[in-house]
């Protein structure tokens, strides 16, 4: 089953289905808030966090990767480390076979997230080079950094 990567204890937010509710842990409020930094995090183009950065700076460090095209709905927040939503839908899955131990394992997996979540698994060619590189070394990004919110906010709205 899919986790939050960010949450630093593999079982405490699971993600059983295809859907996913954002929660805020620290204060009673709807997520996401603006002074807050809950929700949940989607990588766009364009901004400095990619996915591969958030997953740097996890106790999930040594764990396979599964990478999510989503779909978001409700509230979004865009700023300099991408999104942060409201309601996310998983569209597809992406994994690296030579990220499990060895093919059959692999295969369990694929086997158990295609069961749980009926969509497509590929392989990490179809993910886009933006995703994987970028790479922050761990935290937010430095308090120099600019980003272009405007085209950043043109090619959320451009379908495609
Ligand atoms: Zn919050």
């Amino acid at each position: 089953m899919l986790s939050a990567p960010l949450i630093h204890d593999p079982d405490f937010e699971l993600f059983p289905s295809i859907e996913i509710a954002a929660t805020c842990y620290d204060h009673d409020h709807p997520a996401p808030a603006p002074s807050c930094r809950c929700g949940l995090y989607v990588a766009i183009e364009g901004t400095l966090d990619s996915l591969a950065g958030y997953l740097l700076d996890s106790t999930h460090d040594h764990d396979p990767v599964v990478y999510a095209e989503v779909a978001c709905t409700g509230r979004l927040f865009v700023d300099k480390r991408g999104v942060r939503a409201e309601c996310i839908e998983i569209l597809a899955l992406a994994a690296s076979p030579s990220a499990w131990p060895d093919p059959r394992t692999y295969a369990e997996a694929v086997a158990a997230l295609t069961g749980r979540y009926g969509v497509a698994i590929r392989d990490l060619d179809v993910v886009p080079e933006w995703v994987l590189t970028n790479v922050m070394p761990h935290g937010a990004p430095q308090d120099d950094a600019t980003l272009d919110l405007d085209a950043v906010m043109v090619r959320l709205q451009t379908p495609g």
